[in-house]
């Protein structure tokens, strides 16, 4: 019973480990697209139609996860809804800016034809 309750319990904790390991990448990763967008007024690279997509599926994952009672998804969801959302209105609001480096491999791939 001792080892059954133990098991569970590391079970519990490496489930834990890993989804937050996997929330910290998620944020890792929306972390210098927003801050490109927002610091440089640049959009570049950025599909508004792409991130719609991923609002959609983030809210439709959050609804999964609050069935099913996992605080991980939950909170995972949650940061890619918001970052998603936030892309997605400053993409409008910078749509055709670019910073001086994408402006200029822009103009570097019009001149190569
Ligand atoms: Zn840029």
């Amino acid at each position: 019973m001792f080892l059954i309750n133990f098991a569970q319990q590391i079970k519990c904790i490496m489930e834990n480990i890993f989804g937050f390991a996997g929330t910290a990448l998620v944020i890792t990763g929306y972390i210098p697209q927003i801050y490109h967008l927002i610091k440089e007024h640049c959009s570049e690279g950025l599909s508004i139609k792409a991130y719609l997509l991923w609002c959609v599926s983030s809210l439709l994952f959050l609804v999964h996860s609050f069935i099913i009672g996992d605080i991980v998804f939950q909170f995972v969801q949650l940061i890619s809804l918001i970052s998603s959302v936030i892309i997605v209105i400053y993409c409008r609001k910078f749509k055709d800016h670019y910073c001086v480096y994408h402006l200029n491999k822009i103009k570097e791939a019009n001149q190569k034809g």
